[in-house]
């Protein structure tokens, strides 16, 4: 495996101090592949037990996913796992939390804004005439899809400023996905999330894996706190050919959710002595 020099300098010092170490990672295309139904995407079996032989010896191993905690917990079958103690799932970018310490969810109510705009929703698209427009509550946001309409494109362009507008007013951020418009409560992202177990933990190793724009914040977020000569950082991209936006800022790129499993078990060993 090649590691950059920065890259190594955090595995020897994962290896000589375990204890000071925070290993966090996605779910999505880095524990888990990425197929059709989201909702089959389970955890590998081998990577999960890595994690499992890390976590005793570690700081804290913390899942950072941008699904809801509890569909988290419940793909990597995180719950029915002894030895887990330090490992800790932030869910919806970490607004909720499972911690396997204590077995327990931390799901706060959804900002009011998206609840607002929610019931707000009905109006504005019955007055485009578009009240056939599929909603998502997402909690953190809402998605206004228009995929399944007759005209999706003109659907979608209508959407634009009336949506906007209704963002605005309820302190919500607009973002146009691929036929749906998100509107999204700020400041909730892997970066803060990152930052947040730094601040819990105060490791002087940080250990982060992902496969996707949304992990680009907590890469930032990783390299930032590397460059104050606080911690040192192995950053592990899980290479896909869809996306290849974190492998310059990677200390090491494998292949997909395998490799990973790989990696983790190459630390577990390493760790082991
Ligand atoms: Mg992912």
């Amino acid at each position: 495996m090649e590691l950059t020099e920065a890259g190594r300098t955090a595995w020897d010092a994962i290896v000589a101090q375990p204890g000071t170490t925070l290993l966090c990672t996605d779910f999505d295309g880095v524990l888990s592949p990425i197929v059709d139904d989201p909702t089959a995407a389970w955890a590998a079996e081998p990577a999960v037990a890595a994690l499992g032989r890390l976590a005793p010896r570690l700081a804290k191993v913390a899942v950072v996913t941008g699904r809801p905690a509890r569909q988290a917990v419940h793909l990597g079958r995180f719950d029915q796992r002894e030895r887990l103690g330090s490992m800790s799932v932030l869910g919806l970018y970490g607004f909720e939390r499972w911690d396997a310490a204590t077995g327990t969810f931390t799901e706060p109510d959804a900002p009011s804004g998206v609840a607002a705009a929610l019931a707000e929703l009905p109006a504005v698209l019955g007055r485009l005439g578009l009240a056939d427009a599929r909603v998502e509550d997402k909690r953190l946001s809402v998605g206004i899809h228009t995929r399944e309409l007759p005209d999706p494109t003109g659907a979608f362009e209508r959407l634009r400023g009336p949506l906007a507008a209704l963002a605005e007013r309820h302190g919500l951020h607009p973002e146009p996905g691929r036929f749906v418009h998100e509107l999204r409560a700020p400041g909730v992202d892997k970066g803060e999330a990152i930052r947040g177990l730094v601040d819990e933990v105060d490791p002087r190793v940080v250990v982060y894996a992902g496969d996707d724009l949304g992990d680009i914040p907590a890469f930032e977020a990783v390299r930032a706190l590397r460059a104050t000569g606080r911690v040192s950082a192995l950053l592990i991209c899980s290479g896909s050919d869809e996306q290849d936006a974190l492998v310059q800022l990677a200390d090491v790129v494998v292949a997909g959710p395998e490799g990973v499993a790989r990696l983790w078990e190459e630390l577990a060993d390493a760790v082991a002595g």
